[in-house]
Protein backbone atom coordinates (compact mmCIF):
# COMPACT_ATOMS: atom_id res chain seq x y z
CA UNK A 1 0.00 0.00 0.00
CA UNK A 2 1.23 3.57 -0.85
CA UNK A 3 0.07 6.26 1.43
CA UNK A 4 1.32 9.36 -1.13
CA UNK A 5 2.39 8.85 -4.72
CA UNK A 6 3.51 11.80 -6.51
CA UNK A 7 2.98 11.01 -10.33
CA UNK A 8 5.54 13.56 -12.27
CA UNK A 9 4.23 13.59 -15.97
CA UNK A 10 0.77 12.78 -15.88
CA UNK A 11 0.48 11.45 -19.22
CA UNK A 12 -0.71 8.40 -21.01
CA UNK A 13 1.88 5.79 -18.52
CA UNK A 14 1.93 8.25 -15.16
CA UNK A 15 -1.92 9.14 -15.60
CA UNK A 16 -2.43 4.98 -16.65
CA UNK A 17 -1.00 4.11 -13.66
CA UNK A 18 -2.71 6.09 -11.21
CA UNK A 19 -5.64 5.38 -12.52
CA UNK A 20 -4.90 1.23 -12.20
CA UNK A 21 -3.49 1.76 -8.80
CA UNK A 22 -6.58 3.78 -7.37
CA UNK A 23 -8.93 1.24 -8.51
CA UNK A 24 -6.66 -1.63 -6.88
CA UNK A 25 -7.38 0.69 -3.45
CA UNK A 26 -3.25 0.38 -3.67
CA UNK A 27 -2.60 4.10 -2.57
CA UNK A 28 -3.98 6.46 -0.28
CA UNK A 29 -3.14 9.61 -1.86
CA UNK A 30 -1.84 10.66 -5.46
CA UNK A 31 -0.64 14.02 -6.38
CA UNK A 32 0.29 15.03 -10.05
CA UNK A 33 3.09 17.00 -11.13
CA UNK A 34 4.13 18.62 -14.57
CA UNK A 35 4.65 21.82 -16.10
CA UNK A 36 0.92 22.77 -17.00
CA UNK A 37 -1.54 23.55 -14.86
CA UNK A 38 -4.00 23.52 -17.08
CA UNK A 39 -2.96 19.79 -17.76
CA UNK A 40 -3.12 19.08 -14.52
CA UNK A 41 -6.30 20.26 -13.59
CA UNK A 42 -7.66 18.39 -16.53
CA UNK A 43 -5.76 15.05 -14.38
CA UNK A 44 -8.05 16.16 -11.71
CA UNK A 45 -11.48 16.51 -13.10
CA UNK A 46 -10.85 12.92 -15.02
CA UNK A 47 -10.38 11.65 -11.19
CA UNK A 48 -6.52 10.51 -12.44
CA UNK A 49 -4.87 12.39 -9.29
CA UNK A 50 -6.10 13.98 -5.97
CA UNK A 51 -4.32 17.36 -6.55
CA UNK A 52 -1.37 18.65 -8.20
CA UNK A 53 1.48 21.09 -7.91
CA UNK A 54 3.02 22.62 -10.79
CA UNK A 55 6.73 23.29 -8.66
CA UNK A 56 8.60 19.76 -8.57
CA UNK A 57 10.07 19.92 -5.01
CA UNK A 58 6.72 20.21 -3.31
CA UNK A 59 5.01 17.93 -5.39
CA UNK A 60 7.81 15.15 -3.87
CA UNK A 61 6.58 15.95 -0.38
CA UNK A 62 5.41 13.44 2.00
CA UNK A 63 5.61 10.97 -1.08
CA UNK A 64 6.84 7.73 -0.18
CA UNK A 65 6.96 6.68 -4.05
CA UNK A 66 7.80 9.45 -6.62
CA UNK A 67 6.95 7.71 -10.07
CA UNK A 68 8.39 9.42 -12.68
CA UNK A 69 7.01 9.09 -16.30
CA UNK A 70 8.02 12.39 -18.52
CA UNK A 71 9.64 12.28 -22.10
CA UNK A 72 13.39 11.07 -21.94
CA UNK A 73 15.36 13.82 -22.80
CA UNK A 74 13.06 15.53 -19.16
CA UNK A 75 14.71 13.09 -17.22
CA UNK A 76 17.86 14.90 -15.78
CA UNK A 77 15.63 18.30 -15.12
CA UNK A 78 13.31 16.67 -13.20
CA UNK A 79 15.39 14.69 -10.80
CA UNK A 80 17.63 17.61 -10.02
CA UNK A 81 14.64 19.60 -8.95
CA UNK A 82 13.31 16.81 -6.81
CA UNK A 83 16.90 15.69 -5.35
CA UNK A 84 16.82 18.12 -2.82
CA UNK A 85 13.20 17.41 -1.45
CA UNK A 86 13.00 13.59 -1.17
CA UNK A 87 11.83 12.66 2.34
CA UNK A 88 14.41 9.97 3.52
CA UNK A 89 12.41 6.84 3.33
CA UNK A 90 11.02 7.43 -0.32
CA UNK A 91 11.42 5.58 -3.86
CA UNK A 92 11.37 7.03 -6.80
CA UNK A 93 10.90 5.09 -10.10
CA UNK A 94 10.63 5.82 -13.71
CA UNK A 95 9.26 4.91 -17.16
CA UNK A 96 11.16 5.93 -19.54
CA UNK A 97 11.59 3.56 -22.86
CA UNK A 98 15.67 3.77 -22.84
CA UNK A 99 17.14 2.45 -19.23
CA UNK A 100 20.76 3.18 -19.70
CA UNK A 101 20.23 7.18 -20.22
CA UNK A 102 18.04 7.29 -17.14
CA UNK A 103 20.37 5.46 -14.67
CA UNK A 104 23.04 8.00 -15.77
CA UNK A 105 20.97 11.17 -15.69
CA UNK A 106 20.28 9.67 -11.87
CA UNK A 107 23.86 9.20 -11.28
CA UNK A 108 24.44 13.16 -12.42
CA UNK A 109 21.72 14.48 -10.63
CA UNK A 110 21.78 12.28 -7.31
CA UNK A 111 25.89 12.41 -7.27
CA UNK A 112 25.74 8.76 -7.13
CA UNK A 113 23.13 5.75 -8.46
CA UNK A 114 21.00 6.21 -5.39
CA UNK A 115 19.72 2.47 -3.80
CA UNK A 116 16.04 3.46 -3.56
CA UNK A 117 15.29 4.41 -7.59
CA UNK A 118 14.20 1.17 -9.30
CA UNK A 119 14.16 2.05 -13.39
CA UNK A 120 11.47 0.68 -15.17
CA UNK A 121 9.76 0.35 -18.05
CA UNK A 122 6.23 -0.75 -18.81
CA UNK A 123 6.13 -2.65 -22.32
CA UNK A 124 2.58 -0.62 -23.13
CA UNK A 125 1.11 1.72 -24.27
CA UNK A 126 -0.45 3.22 -27.20
CA UNK A 127 0.13 5.76 -30.19
CA UNK A 128 -1.50 8.42 -28.05
CA UNK A 129 -0.35 11.05 -25.28
CA UNK A 130 -1.82 12.88 -22.58
CA UNK A 131 -3.68 11.85 -19.65
CA UNK A 132 -7.21 11.85 -21.58
CA UNK A 133 -5.82 8.66 -23.13
CA UNK A 134 -4.80 7.09 -20.05
CA UNK A 135 -6.75 4.05 -18.73
CA UNK A 136 -7.35 1.86 -15.81
CA UNK A 137 -6.35 -1.12 -17.67
CA UNK A 138 -3.18 -0.45 -19.77
CA UNK A 139 -1.43 -2.31 -17.78
CA UNK A 140 -3.27 -5.64 -17.10
CA UNK A 141 -1.37 -8.52 -18.26
CA UNK A 142 1.15 -6.58 -19.77
CA UNK A 143 5.07 -6.81 -18.98
CA UNK A 144 6.81 -4.33 -16.74
CA UNK A 145 10.66 -4.88 -16.80
CA UNK A 146 12.98 -3.51 -13.66
CA UNK A 147 16.09 -3.17 -14.72
CA UNK A 148 17.69 -2.91 -10.94
CA UNK A 149 21.08 -1.64 -10.86
CA UNK A 150 24.04 -3.31 -7.90
CA UNK A 151 23.07 -0.46 -5.98
CA UNK A 152 19.44 -0.73 -6.06
CA UNK A 153 17.96 -1.77 -2.77
CA UNK A 154 15.69 -4.80 -2.56
CA UNK A 155 13.43 -3.02 -0.36
CA UNK A 156 12.89 -0.18 -2.89
CA UNK A 157 12.74 -3.26 -5.79
CA UNK A 158 10.32 -4.78 -3.51
CA UNK A 159 8.42 -1.98 -3.31
CA UNK A 160 8.22 -0.86 -7.04
CA UNK A 161 7.58 -4.63 -8.03
CA UNK A 162 4.30 -4.65 -5.82
CA UNK A 163 3.01 -1.46 -7.20
CA UNK A 164 3.35 -2.80 -10.75
CA UNK A 165 1.75 -5.85 -10.02
CA UNK A 166 -1.33 -3.97 -8.19
CA UNK A 167 -1.63 -2.30 -11.13
CA UNK A 168 -2.41 -6.09 -12.81
CA UNK A 169 1.34 -6.01 -14.95
CA UNK A 170 4.15 -8.95 -14.94
CA UNK A 171 7.11 -7.67 -13.60
CA UNK A 172 10.45 -9.12 -15.02
CA UNK A 173 13.68 -7.77 -14.15
CA UNK A 174 16.91 -7.23 -16.68
CA UNK A 175 19.95 -5.65 -16.82
CA UNK A 176 20.13 -2.18 -18.00
CA UNK A 177 22.38 -2.64 -21.16
CA UNK A 178 20.26 -5.86 -22.74
CA UNK A 179 17.04 -3.83 -21.60
CA UNK A 180 17.99 -1.31 -24.43
CA UNK A 181 19.37 -4.09 -26.63
CA UNK A 182 16.24 -5.44 -26.72
CA UNK A 183 14.08 -2.95 -26.99
CA UNK A 184 16.41 -1.11 -29.84
CA UNK A 185 14.98 -4.32 -31.64
CA UNK A 186 11.53 -4.49 -30.59
CA UNK A 187 10.20 -1.30 -30.38
CA UNK A 188 12.98 1.04 -31.16
CA UNK A 189 13.75 -0.24 -34.87
CA UNK A 190 10.27 -0.87 -36.17
CA UNK A 191 9.21 3.26 -34.65
CA UNK A 192 11.91 4.31 -36.45
CA UNK A 193 10.82 2.23 -39.53
CA UNK A 194 6.93 3.29 -39.85
CA UNK A 195 8.06 7.54 -39.11
CA UNK A 196 10.78 6.81 -41.92
CA UNK A 197 8.29 5.27 -44.07
CA UNK A 198 5.59 7.68 -43.98
CA UNK A 199 7.70 10.94 -44.16
CA UNK A 200 9.32 9.34 -47.07
CA UNK A 201 5.76 8.41 -48.88
CA UNK A 202 4.53 12.04 -47.84
CA UNK A 203 7.78 13.67 -49.60
CA UNK A 204 6.33 12.29 -52.68
CA UNK A 205 4.41 14.18 -55.17
CA UNK A 206 1.43 11.63 -55.42
CA UNK A 207 1.33 11.35 -51.84
CA UNK A 208 -2.73 12.28 -51.63
CA UNK A 209 -3.08 9.91 -53.72
CA UNK A 210 -0.76 7.52 -52.00
CA UNK A 211 -2.55 7.76 -48.64
CA UNK A 212 -5.91 7.38 -50.87
CA UNK A 213 -5.36 4.32 -51.72
CA UNK A 214 -3.49 2.80 -48.31
CA UNK A 215 -5.15 -0.32 -46.98
CA UNK A 216 -5.28 -2.04 -43.90
CA UNK A 217 -1.82 -3.46 -44.31
CA UNK A 218 -0.47 0.38 -44.46
CA UNK A 219 -2.58 1.32 -41.44
CA UNK A 220 -1.58 -1.47 -39.24
CA UNK A 221 2.54 -0.85 -40.32
CA UNK A 222 2.37 2.44 -39.72
CA UNK A 223 -0.02 3.52 -36.74
CA UNK A 224 2.77 3.92 -34.84
CA UNK A 225 3.92 6.87 -36.95
CA UNK A 226 1.02 8.30 -35.24
CA UNK A 227 3.06 8.65 -32.17
CA UNK A 228 4.67 11.28 -29.92
CA UNK A 229 7.34 12.94 -32.11
CA UNK A 230 9.05 14.70 -29.31
CA UNK A 231 9.21 11.60 -27.44
CA UNK A 232 10.30 9.03 -29.99
CA UNK A 233 12.92 12.13 -30.25
CA UNK A 234 14.19 11.53 -26.87
CA UNK A 235 14.48 7.76 -26.95
CA UNK A 236 16.30 7.54 -30.10
CA UNK A 237 18.56 9.91 -28.98
CA UNK A 238 18.34 8.09 -25.59
CA UNK A 239 19.17 4.49 -27.01
CA UNK A 240 21.03 5.60 -29.52
CA UNK A 241 23.98 3.04 -29.74
CA UNK A 242 21.84 0.32 -29.43
CA UNK A 243 19.59 1.57 -32.04
CA UNK A 244 22.00 2.26 -34.51
CA UNK A 245 23.67 -1.21 -34.31
CA UNK A 246 20.56 -2.61 -34.93
CA UNK A 247 19.53 -0.15 -37.67
CA UNK A 248 22.29 -0.99 -39.42
CA UNK A 249 22.09 -4.44 -39.03
CA UNK A 250 18.57 -4.47 -40.31
CA UNK A 251 19.87 -2.32 -43.38
CA UNK A 252 21.95 -4.99 -44.67
CA UNK A 253 19.49 -7.84 -44.62
CA UNK A 254 16.64 -5.09 -46.58
CA UNK A 255 19.58 -4.81 -48.86
CA UNK A 256 19.80 -8.14 -49.46
CA UNK A 257 16.11 -8.97 -49.97
CA UNK A 258 15.89 -5.82 -52.35
CA UNK A 259 18.95 -7.61 -54.39
CA UNK A 260 16.94 -10.96 -54.37
CA UNK A 261 13.99 -8.97 -55.61
CA UNK A 262 16.05 -7.45 -58.29
CA UNK A 263 17.90 -10.26 -59.23
CA UNK A 264 14.16 -12.39 -59.55
CA UNK A 265 16.07 -14.75 -57.20
CA UNK A 266 12.22 -16.72 -56.22
CA UNK A 267 14.00 -19.10 -54.01
CA UNK A 268 15.75 -16.49 -51.72
CA UNK A 269 12.91 -14.31 -51.71
CA UNK A 270 10.63 -16.96 -50.56
CA UNK A 271 12.43 -18.35 -47.49
CA UNK A 272 13.11 -14.85 -46.17
CA UNK A 273 8.79 -14.16 -46.46
CA UNK A 274 8.63 -17.97 -44.97
CA UNK A 275 10.92 -17.62 -42.17
CA UNK A 276 9.26 -14.37 -41.26
CA UNK A 277 5.83 -15.71 -41.13
CA UNK A 278 6.67 -18.54 -39.22
CA UNK A 279 8.44 -16.39 -36.88
CA UNK A 280 5.80 -13.83 -36.83
CA UNK A 281 3.08 -16.81 -36.35
CA UNK A 282 4.80 -18.33 -33.64
CA UNK A 283 5.25 -15.05 -31.14
CA UNK A 284 1.81 -13.64 -32.28
CA UNK A 285 0.27 -17.17 -31.58
P1 LIG B 1 2.77 11.85 -22.43
O1 LIG B 1 1.41 11.25 -22.48
O2 LIG B 1 3.13 12.93 -23.39
O3 LIG B 1 3.03 12.40 -20.95
C1 LIG B 1 4.23 13.02 -20.60
C2 LIG B 1 3.98 13.93 -19.42
O4 LIG B 1 5.21 14.53 -19.01
C3 LIG B 1 3.01 15.05 -19.70
O5 LIG B 1 2.00 14.95 -18.73
C4 LIG B 1 3.82 16.33 -19.54
O6 LIG B 1 2.98 17.29 -18.88
C5 LIG B 1 4.98 15.89 -18.66
N1 LIG B 1 6.23 16.59 -18.92
C6 LIG B 1 6.85 16.77 -20.11
N2 LIG B 1 8.00 17.44 -19.93
C7 LIG B 1 8.10 17.70 -18.60
C8 LIG B 1 9.06 18.37 -17.80
N3 LIG B 1 10.16 18.93 -18.32
N4 LIG B 1 8.84 18.44 -16.46
C9 LIG B 1 7.75 17.89 -15.92
N5 LIG B 1 6.79 17.23 -16.63
C10 LIG B 1 6.98 17.16 -17.95
O7 LIG B 1 3.91 10.74 -22.58
P2 LIG B 1 3.84 9.19 -22.16
O8 LIG B 1 3.45 8.40 -23.35
O9 LIG B 1 3.08 9.07 -20.90
O10 LIG B 1 5.39 8.90 -21.91
C11 LIG B 1 6.01 9.18 -20.67
C12 LIG B 1 7.26 8.31 -20.52
O11 LIG B 1 6.88 6.94 -20.61
C13 LIG B 1 8.34 8.54 -21.56
O12 LIG B 1 9.61 8.52 -20.94
C14 LIG B 1 8.21 7.36 -22.51
O13 LIG B 1 9.48 7.00 -23.05
C15 LIG B 1 7.68 6.28 -21.58
N6 LIG B 1 6.86 5.23 -22.21
C16 LIG B 1 5.93 5.56 -23.14
C17 LIG B 1 5.16 4.55 -23.73
C18 LIG B 1 4.11 4.87 -24.78
O14 LIG B 1 3.69 3.98 -25.54
N7 LIG B 1 3.62 6.08 -24.85
C19 LIG B 1 5.33 3.22 -23.33
C20 LIG B 1 6.26 2.93 -22.34
C21 LIG B 1 7.03 3.95 -21.79
P3 LIG B 1 3.16 18.86 -19.09
O15 LIG B 1 3.01 19.13 -20.55
O16 LIG B 1 2.06 19.44 -18.25
O17 LIG B 1 4.53 19.19 -18.55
Amino acid sequence: MIERLCIVGVGLIGGSLARALRRAGFVREIVGASRSAEHLQKAVELGVIDRYETELSRAVRGADMVFVAVPLGAMASVFAAIRDSLEPEAVVTDGGSAKASVVADAERAFGEVPGWFVPGHPIAGTERSGVEASMPDLYQGRRVILTPTPETSVDALNKVRAMWQAAGAQVREMEVEHHDEVLAATSHLPHMLAFALVESLARMSEQREIFEYAAGGFRDFTRIASSDPVMWRDICLANRDALVSMADRFRNDLDALTDAIRNRDETRILKIFQDAKAARDAFAG
